[in-house]
């Protein structure tokens, strides 16, 4: 029993799947009468690592994306664990034990180092410009449009000034590039503010359950870009000067 339905889930479990996985266990535990929001995502972290929250009446799991293909009854334990933690619940033998297991196993071992050497060497130029700060100017747009959720960013400016890639998301590293070509008293605030939030949608959609690998410029994630007040003014600006 225990060993087959590791077997039946070969194919990886939607986040929506893995979100009512969370709400089942929280029902389990008995923590309330009625299930808080829930919401799940999964997170580029350096090596395996989860994260969970509670805030505004809501729960905020974040997972980790070595985990994108874990059977059921892992994220089963996930859930528990991490959920027991947060309310100060005893985690059962048994849940910690199916937990180890899998993350000791010799798959996930290879992944986490090759994630942990690929995501820890990354070097990133000062996000501290001669002209503008990238650090603040993301905390601003995160607060204004991402509700304060996008974290754990690195942000630096290229090392050459190319007017080929103007920004640049690495979900490996979870990083954003801007070209420095935009640290320039002559480049409008709103310039740069709409290049950097182009690379910031580009985060969320990459730990986005509708990810799409292949159309990084889906319609979703055109309609989401035309929220950017500046949106006309830096395209026409954008294709004016560069
Ligand atoms: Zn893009």
């Amino acid at each position: 029993m225990h060993q087959l339905s590791l077997f039946e889930d070969k194919r990886a479990l939607t986040i929506e799947r893995i979100r009512h996985i969370f709400i089942e266990s929280y029902r389990e535990l008995r923590i309330t009468r009625s299930s808080p929001f829930m919401h799940v995502e999964f997170y580029p972290f350096v090596g395996i690592n989860h994260t969970i929250r509670f805030r505004n009446g809501g729960l905020y799991a974040r997972v980790s994306d070595l985990f994108r293909e874990a059977p059921s009854e892992i994220i089963k334990a996930l859930a528990i664990i991490l959920l027991s933690k947060l309310f100060r619940r005893r985690i059962p033998a048994r849940i910690t034990h199916t937990y180890r297991a899998f993350v000791n196993s010799v798959d996930m071992k290879e992944k986490s180092l090759l994630t942990r050497g690929q995501r820890g060497r990354k070097l990133l130029c000062d996000p501290k410009g001669h002209e503008y700060n990238l650090t603040s100017l993301f905390d601003r747009l995160n607060a204004e449009y991402f509700e304060g959720r996008l974290g754990n960013i690195g942000l630096g400016w290229s090392l050459r000034k190319s007017r080929r890639i103007l920004g640049h998301f690495d979900p490996s590293h979870s990083s954003i590039t801007i070209s420095r070509i935009f640290d320039d008293n002559r480049i409008p605030e709103f310039v740069v503010s709409y290049v950097l939030f182009h690379e910031m949608l580009h985060a969320q959609f990459s730990t986005s359950s509708n990810f799409d690998l292949k159309n990084r410029h889906s319609c979703q994630f055109k309609n989401e870009e035309k929220k950017f007040k500046s949106y006309k003014e830096s395209n026409d600006w954008l294709k004016e000067n560069l």
